[in-house]
């Protein structure tokens, strides 16, 4: 067998060529990758949960459409340290939100329904499958205690604990086996230790329906 030694050198230059491109071509591709993480966002709402108000269409969005958050998570207030987030709509003029409906936010089971309470007005607490939500200053409740619950069911009404505040929905998440389990009006309020005891029973809302929590 003959070999051209020249025609063996120009074809291992061009092979040598090509690796070079090649490497390259990896190291553009690298030096991408690391300029701009391939982080996928995460979803506008957790699997599975919707929004307890707003639109059927902004179902997705936390919040939807022109709710807002007035009174957030473990925000000090008068009253202690808030467990969840207090929802308005956000319209110039007052109390726009006034018997607007509140919806389920996942599939669940009600494990308790306490109605007429002073502060509270009329509460709905419901157990899902990684949660508990509980919806308060509700009128117009349409639902008993045990009742399942879908996605999206309507439960009642936003309400203003019998004059007590502008109306409003004040809408908690917790863990499934935190104390409201048991004690559905569960508020550490100014105890010495409610900061701790809200971050350990009560997740953000708005991060838990975002699914930033897991
Ligand atoms: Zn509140």
């Amino acid at each position: 067998m003959t070999i051209n030694l020249e025609s063996a050198a120009v074809a291992l230059r061009d092979n040598l060529t090509a690796a070079e491109v090649a490497i390259k071509a990896a190291q553009d591709a690298l030096a991408t990758m690391v300029e701009t993480p391939t982080i996928t966002p995460p979803p506008s709402i957790r699997r599975g949960y919707a929004a307890p108000v707003g639109n059927v269409s902004r179902r997705n969005d936390i919040w939807p459409g022109d709710w807002i958050e007035v009174t957030g998570y473990n925000t000090v207030y008068n009253y202690g340290h808030h467990t969840g987030a207090d929802l308005n709509l956000n319209e110039p003029w007052w109390d726009a939100d006034r018997h607007r409906p509140v919806y389920s936010i996942a599939d669940g089971e009600i494990y308790a329904i306490r109605t007429g309470v002073s502060g509270w007005g009329t509460v709905i607490c419901i157990r899902h499958a990684d949660c508990l939500s509980r919806y308060a200053h509700c009128e117009n409740i349409s639902k008993r205690q045990g009742e399942s619950v879908g996605l999206r069911d309507y439960l009642g009404n936003i309400g203003n604990a019998s004059g007590r505040w502008a109306y409003h929905l004040h809408f908690d998440i917790a863990r499934l086996d935190a104390r409201m389990l048991d004690y559905p009006l569960d508020w550490p309020g100014r105890a010495h230790n409610a900061k701790e005891r809200v971050e350990r029973d009560y997740y953000d809302p708005a991060l838990f329906l975002r699914g930033v929590i897991e």
